[in-house]
């Protein structure tokens, strides 16, 4: 695809974006903390630690764009370090229902810092820079979810709720419906617990 004058080159922005998953990873795994997470594990913990329902190994292996053995290997070493435990799903009784042990819930509490890195980086930015980041990368999640990419996360652009524009011309254009309020570019969310699928 040709990229439109006075636009950023497509491929420049490809660089940026694949720099940054690099220092994402590094982050990851410079952060695996006391029980030696690998970045997966560590996702399983945070998904947990959200309100994801119910907890079963198919949805993390959906919501982590991975398959249901790698998950259930990952979930294993998890129950083994004391982190996770299953318990039998209230809903099925064939099913297991996954949820954090006191100390999966402290980690959780440490992984859902920001790393210093990235805090550092993101405090060089200006406000405006930051909001039109949220945007552009909410724009991107979007069509990449439309062409099955990735998987559907619970953000504003696909949500029942949100009203985009409804309040032109204003420093909040944006609406929710859920909550009944406006907001701006700033306040868009990539994960969102209220979020109603349309
Ligand atoms: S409910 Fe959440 S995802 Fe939906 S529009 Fe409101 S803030 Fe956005």
């Amino acid at each position: 695809m040709k990229d439109v004058p006075g636009t950023p080159p497509h491929e420049q922005l490809m660089v940026g974006i694949t720099r940054l998953g690099q220092a994402l990873r590094i982050s990851s795994y410079r952060n695996a903390g006391p029980h030696r997470l690998s970045p997966l594990q560590a996702d399983i913990i945070v998904l947990l630690a959200g309100d994801l329902r119910p907890r079963r190994l198919s949805d993390l292996a959906v919501s982590l764009a991975s398959t249901p053995p790698t998950i259930s290997d990952a979930v294993k070493t998890l129950t083994s370090k004391g982190l996770v435990e299953r318990r039998r799903d209230t809903t099925d009784a064939r099913a297991a229902s996954l949820t954090l042990t006191p100390a999966g819930k402290a980690e959780a509490e440490r992984l859902a810092q920001l790393p210093t890195e990235f805090a550092e980086a993101m405090s060089s930015l200006a406000p405006e820079d930051l909001a039109a980041m949220l945007r552009g990368m909410s724009s991107m999640i979007r069509s990449l979810q439309g062409q099955r990419a990735i998987p559907v996360t619970r953000m504003c652009s696909t949500c029942s709720h949100f009203r985009p524009q409804a309040h032109p011309g204003s420093d909040k254009p944006h609406h929710c419906a859920f909550v009944d309020n406006a907001f701006d570019d700033g306040e868009l969310r990539l994960e969102c617990p209220d979020h109603q699928a349309p």
